[in-house]
């Protein structure tokens, strides 16, 4: 199966920047030279119509960080999935630990988003993951297990359509890598439970995201249970990301 690689700018960027990023990406010409990726870009909202028309007929998708649960109507400062789809949008990250921290976005909420993103037509990219007291109070997989379960008895049926997220909070933008093994034993542990929900949603691709990096994504991704990664700083650098998106073999 290929891996999912994908990159969240974050509130990052403006025309011109990303217009130089994005030239760089084309260059890098991921098709060819990282065949086993299947490779996306999350910018801001507001720059969602310029990267999508930049990007057609490329091999890299684009997706947004946040999504409304609303579908339309007084409800200012959001944005709906079919506003997202209408703009050339794939995914919608939903449940950032920025997110869940800043916005005080409960597993609820999360899981209703991930609903919303798939009513639309859109690829929920569910985030999970444990502050660093919480792992050191021997709590990682009870927290990241909770915040899962929000989304499987949301979603049902439609589990097996979604992807997640392993991002533990203490490695996100800090430099500090979750070891492969660490990050692989909280991968299987996800899988498991998604699979004892649904026989089908095995198949959900388990991203890993915090501080991945060039000279890191080559073992990350070599771990069994770990499909892509989910990458912050380093997508804001076409030959970083490019980099990571080769590292899938
Ligand atoms: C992220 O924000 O999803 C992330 C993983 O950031 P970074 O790669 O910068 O740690």
């Amino acid at each position: 199966m290929k891996k999912l690689v994908v990159g969240n700018w974050k509130m990052h960027g403006s025309r011109a920047s990303n217009a130089e990023l994005i030239q760089g990406l084309l260059a890098a010409d991921l098709a060819a030279t990282a065949p086993q990726a299947d490779v996306a870009v999350c910018p801001p909202f507001v720059y969602l119509a310029d990267v999508a028309d930049a990007l057609k007929g490329s091999a890299i998708a684009v997706g947004t960080q946040d999504i409304s649960v609303q579908t339309q109507g007084a409800f200012t400062g959001e944005v709906a999935g079919a506003m997202i789809r209408e703009l050339g949008g794939k995914y919608a990250i939903v449940g950032h630990s920025e997110r869940r921290s800043y916005h005080a976005e409960g597993d609820q909420l999360v899981a209703d988003k991930a609903k919303a993103a798939l009513a639309h037509g859109l690829v929920p990219i569910v985030c999970v993951g444990e502050t660093l007291a919480e792992r050191e109070a021997g709590q990682t997989e009870a927290v990241v297990g909770r915040q899962l379960q929000a989304v499987i008895d949301t979603l049902g049926a439609q589990l097996a359509q979604i992807v997640v997220a392993y991002e533990p909070v203490w490695a996100i933008g800090t430099g500090k890598t979750a070891s492969p093994e660490q990050a692989q034993a909280v991968h299987a542990a996800l899988r498991a439970q998604l699979k004892a929900a649904q026989a089908d949603a095995v198949k959900v691709p388990l991203l890993y995201g915090g501080s991945v990096k060039p000279d890191n994504a080559v073992e990350l991704f070599a771990q069994p249970d770990i499909d892509g990664g989910l990458i912050g700083g380093a997508a804001l650098k076409a030959a970083d990301f490019a980099a990571i998106a080769r590292a899938a073999r």
